[in-house]
């Protein structure tokens, strides 16, 4: 019985180190500042190597979120101009973010200088050679805040 037990311990053992070694979380960060301005225009996403991928993003300026807010916004490139102007008329109170979010693939919170927030991007929604705009919601920083997210 005592070998039945060790034998099934044994099992347990092996086959959780297998799980967690096939499971690689990819973690990527971007910065946004007071100048208006994403640290990085390109962000890459490999399918192969990532089962599970997260973005932080950290707003390293000072300013409050009212007059500096940045988000990280995750949209396919050919909505990236319907989905500002919704960002805007959502205003304020919504943190420019609208209700409807069908075209929304990922966000973050909008952050003040300081804060930071951490989301998970959804690989179904995301595929290889797709084209991926990111951007900040707040008025008038998308031309500014942009970049492209790439997947291999
Ligand atoms: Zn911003």
């Amino acid at each position: 019985m005592k070998r039945i037990i060790i034998m099934f311990s044994l099992f347990l053992l092996i086959t959780g180190v297998s799980t967690s070694a096939s499971a690689k979380v990819c973690a990527l960060t971007i910065n946004g500042s007071d100048q208006i301005k994403y640290d990085k225009n390109i962000l890459r996403i490999n399918l192969n190597s990532c089962t599970k991928v997260t973005l932080t993003l950290n707003h390293t300026g000072k300013l409050a979120k009212q007059i500096m807010g940045h988000n990280w916004v995750l949209t396919e490139t050919k909505h990236y101009k319907v989905l500002t102007i919704a960002a805007l008329k959502a205003g304020p109170d919504k943190n420019y973010i609208p209700d409807d979010r069908s075209h929304i693939l990922a966000h973050t919170k909008m952050l003040g200088g300081g804060e930071n927030d951490t989301v998970e991007i959804d690989l179904s929604k995301l595929k290889k050679g797709g084209k991926y705009t990111y951007f900040c919601s707040f008025p008038g920083h998308a031309s500014l805040m942009k970049g492209s997210l790439v997947i291999e």
